[in-house]
C-alpha cells in the first residue's frame, strides 16, 4: 500500500483511520490525513516499537495489518488458554474454534501457531472501497472461516488480482458479482458484507434472512466476485497515487463529474458492455449519444471482451456454467430480468419473488442500455436466469449511508437467489 502521511487524502485513508480505530483511536473517519490522524499513528508506532515519525511506510501498514483484516496469527504461551485469549481479544472461543479447525483446546502447545480473530465485522461499513480494503476483507474472511475458498480469476488492467470466494458444496451453483461500474462500489461492501454473514452464521449454526445457513450452503455453492472492476474503484475513491491518463480521456466529457462521473475501467472502457451479446448495437446506440472515445462511461472498447476485468469473467463464468446469475450496479431500484425475450420461463416468477422480498421493481431494460451487458450476455448464451439489481436510490457514488437500506432490501434477494432454482 502507498505511503500516507499529513496531507494525504481518499479512502486509504479512511482505511487507516478505520484501521486506528480498531486499535483504540477514536478518529473521525473523513479521509483527511490531519493533525489528530498523525497524533494516533505517532501514538500506534510508539506502543509497537516504531520510529514514531507519524508517516505510515511500509513497516507502520505491516505492523497496523491486524487491524485492517481482523485476525492475528498468535503463538501460545505457557498459561495461554482459548477462553483466557478470546476475552483478550474480545471474541468468543466458539469464533477461535472455527478460525482453528481441529484445535484441541484442553492441549494446547507452547510455540503453537494459532489464528486469532477479533470481535469487530472484517467488512466495514464506515470506510469507501478500495482494492486494499477488498484484499483485507477477503484475506480477513478467509481466516476468520477456513470454509470460505478465495482465488483470482483475473488481472485487471492496472494488475490487481480479480478475487473471486467460493462457500458452500451444493450441486446449485450461483455466481454474483458487483462494481463492473466504478462509482457504483457501494456493491462490493454489500456482497462482501453478505459473505460475511453467512459464514457467520454457518459457523454459529444459525439462520440468515430466515434460512438455515447451513441448509443454503448445503443446496447451493455461491461464487462472488465483489469488485471487477477495482483500478477504476480506486480511482473514485481516490486510492491511486497517480491518474494513468484518465483525467486527459475525461476531458473529452466536459460534463461528467470527475472522478466521482467515472464507471469504466482505467482505460476509460466500459465493462457492461463488453459482452458478445448485440455488442454492435450497443456500439451504435452509444456512438449515437456522442460516446466515442474511452473515457468515464459509455465507451464499448474497440470490440467485446477487449477489456481484461470483462474477460476474465466471461471466461470464468463459462468455466463455473452457474446455474443463476446477480450483477449488482446502483441506481433505481429495480430489477432487469430479460434479455431480448430470452430469458427462460422461470425468469419472471424468480424477479418477482426478489421484487417480494426487497421492494424493488422488475422492469424491462431499457433500449439505450440494452445490449453488450453480463447479464445480457449470460441470458442469450445459457438461456437461464440471470438479473441485474440496481440497488439503492440517488446519484452515483451513492453515499454510505445508503448501505445499511440497500444491505436490508437486498438480504433476501442473496439469499433466495442460492435456492430458487434449485
Ligand atoms: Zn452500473
Amino acid at each position: 500500500m502507498q505511503i500516507l502521511r499529513y496531507g494525504s487524502s481518499g479512502s486509504l485513508v479512511e482505511l487507516l483511520q478505520l484501521a486506528l480505530n480498531r486499535y483504540g483511536a477514536s478518529l473521525v473517519i473523513d479521509g483527511v490525513f490531519g493533525g489528530a490522524t498523525q497524533r494516533a499513528v505517532r501514538a500506534f508506532q510508539a506502543a509497537n516499537g516504531l520510529a514514531a515519525d507519524g508517516v505510515v511506510g511500509l513497516r507502520t501498514h505491516r505492523a497496523l495489518q491486524p487491524w485492517y483484516t481482523g485476525y492475528r496469527v498468535h503463538t501460545i504461551r505457557p498459561g495461554d488458554t482459548l477462553y483466557r485469549l478470546a476475552a483478550q481479544y474480545g471474541t468468543t472461543v466458539r469464533a477461535v474454534e472455527t478460525a482453528n479447525p481441529g484445535i484441541d483446546p484442553l492441549s494446547l502447545r507452547v510455540g503453537q501457531r494459532i489464528t486469532m480473530p477479533y470481535g469487530f465485522a472484517v467488512v466495514p461499513g464506515s470506510v469507501r472501497v478500495s482494492s486494499a480494503l477488498v484484499d483485507f476483507c477477503l484475506q480477513g474472511l478467509r481466516a476468520r472461516y477456513p470454509f470460505l475458498g478465495v482465488g483470482e480469476f483475473g488481472r485487471s488492467v492496472l494488475g490487481r488480482p480479480l478475487w473471486r470466494a467460493r462457500v458452500g458444496t451444493g450441486g446449485n451453483v450461483v455466481y454474483y458479482n458487483a462494481s463492473h461500474h466504478a462509482n457504483e462500489w457501494i456493491t462490493t461492501l454489500l456482497l462482501l458484507r453478505f459473505l460475511e454473514a453467512l459464514c457467520a452464521a454457518a459457523a454459529r449454526e444459525g439462520g440468515i434472512g430466515g434460512r438455515s445457513a447451513a441448509e443454503l450452503l448445503r443446496t447451493a455453492t455461491l461464487y462472488v466476485a465483489p469488485a471487477v472492476n477495482p483500478d477504476g474503484i480506486d480511482l473514485v475513491t481516490g486510492a491511486l497515487s497517480q491518474d494513468f491518463g484518465t483525467r486527459r480521456l475525461a476531458e473529452d466529457y466536459p460534463d461528467i463529474p470527475y472522478p466521482a462521473g467515472w464507471k469504466a475501467n482505467i482505460r476509460g472502457v466500459d465493462l457492461n458492455l463488453q459482452y458478445p451479446a448485440g455488442w454492435a448495437q450497443a456500439r451504435e446506440i452509444k456512438f449515437a449519444q456522442g460516446y466515442t472515445t474511452p473515457g468515464p462511461r459509455d465507451f464499448v472498447g474497440e470490440g467485446p471482451l477487449t477489456a481484461p476485468e470483462s474477460l476474465a469473467l466471461y471466461r470464468d463464468t463459462l468455466s463455473l456454467d452457474p446455474r443463476l446469475i446477480l450483477a449488482y450496479h446502483t441506481q433505481g431500484r429495480v430489477i432487469y430480468w430479460n434479455y431480448n425475450n430470452l430469458a427462460p420461463e422461470e425468469s419472471l416468477p424468480i424477479a418477482r419473488q426478489f421484487a417480494a422480498v426487497s421492494g424493488y421493481t422488475p422492469e424491462l431494460t431499457p433500449n439505450e442500455s440494452g445490449h453488450a451487458g453480463y447479464k445480457d450476455w449470460f441470458i442469450q448464451d445459457f438461456r437461464r436466469p440471470g438479473f441485474t439489481i440496481e440497488a439503492g436510490e440517488g446519484e452515483n457514488p451513492l453515499p454510505l449511508s445508503q448501505l445499511e437500506p440497500i444491505w436490508r432490501d437486498n438480504l433476501g434477494i442473496l439469499v433466495l437467489g442460492m435456492v430458487v432454482t434449485k
